[in-house]
């Protein structure tokens, strides 16, 4: 396959420095935007996003957004991508390991590439369960950043128990997943983490609470607790790729009836006209 190497797209091949501060320190942001019928989804907001991550951090972006747009566009051609991701990465780039910035001389590094995934409609009708983790992470995970050690414990925790995420808490407030966002329905009104320094702002969150507001679902962008989470009548993770699922069952606790919620069910079905919408524009 290619990959894109600053703005050339090359075949696939291993050109990393040792010394890339991504590799070393996380010094890097990333985005992974969705790829249906061959166009990338939302990719505006992805790159906005990453636009805003990487001045958080004080990294120059090398690329304009109209120029990294056009580059993901020719990888997605080059790579006849159907239906799956582009990850896209900054790095500080490669210098001497030295904790504090390089010098003006060394530019930041750009990569992407394409990963091919069916999509996910499985586990997005029928749910599945999820774990509680306390939220270990930085004051910061507004940005989209490298560091992904604690989201990497709190997945792996899911998966050893057979779960699809793990919901973290701050504490008694539920902040967001190990790679989504949560939102809980609760008397036919939905709840969700406001957009703030404890949690990244999905892409996705943000257009549910576009299609929530469209279809007057009233929703609130205020903090629940753990006991709100496990007392709700729905939960449901929303993130690129995977879109809405439903989450029926948290530390083995019974959320609602144990089936996706009719609220949860009509989101899903807005998302995917939403889907359908673009890549038939
Ligand atoms: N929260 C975290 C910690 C994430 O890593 C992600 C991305 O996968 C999300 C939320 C969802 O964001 P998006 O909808 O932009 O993919």
């Amino acid at each position: 396959s290619k990959i894109l190497v600053d703005d050339q797209i090359i075949d696939r091949k291993n050109l990393i420095d040792i010394e890339d501060r991504g590799y070393q320190f996380g010094d890097g942001v990333y985005e992974v935007i969705g790829v249906y019928e061959g166009r990338p989804f939302m990719m505006d907001e992805h790159l906005e996003r990453l636009q805003r991550s990487a001045k958080e951090v004080q990294l120059k972006l090398p690329y304009s957004m109209v120029e990294l747009r056009n580059l993901l566009n020719q990888l997605v051609k080059a790579n006849h991508l159907d239906e799956g991701i582009i990850y896209l990465q900054v790095t500080r780039g490669a210098a001497s390991r030295w904790h504090e910035f390089p010098g003006e001389d060394v530019q930041p590094k750009t990569i992407a590439y394409t990963r091919a995934e069916e999509r996910m409609t499985e586990v997005e009708d029928q749910g599945g369960h999820a774990v509680l983790t306390e939220d270990i992470r930085w004051l910061r995970c507004d940005i989209k950043t490298l560091n992904l050690l604690p989201n990497v414990l709190a997945k792996q925790e899911a998966k050893k128990n057979g779960a699809v995420e793990a919901i973290l808490h701050r504490g008694e407030t539920v902040t967001e997943a190990s790679a989504s966002n949560v939102f809980i329905v609760k008397n036919g009104e939905l709840f969700t983490h406001p957009a703030n320094n404890h949690i990244l702002n999905g892409i996705t969150r943000q257009k549910v609470l576009e299609l929530c507001r469209k279809n007057n679902l009233p929703v609130h962008e205020q903090t629940f607790t753990v006991k709100d989470l496990l007392a709700a009548d729905e939960v449901f993770v929303t993130a690129t790729k995977s879109d809405i699922i439903p989450i029926l069952e948290v530390d083995g606790k019974q959320i609602g009836s144990g089936k996706p919620g009719n609220i949860t069910a009509k989101i899903l079905q807005e998302f995917r006209s939403l889907i359908y919408e673009l890549v038939n524009a």
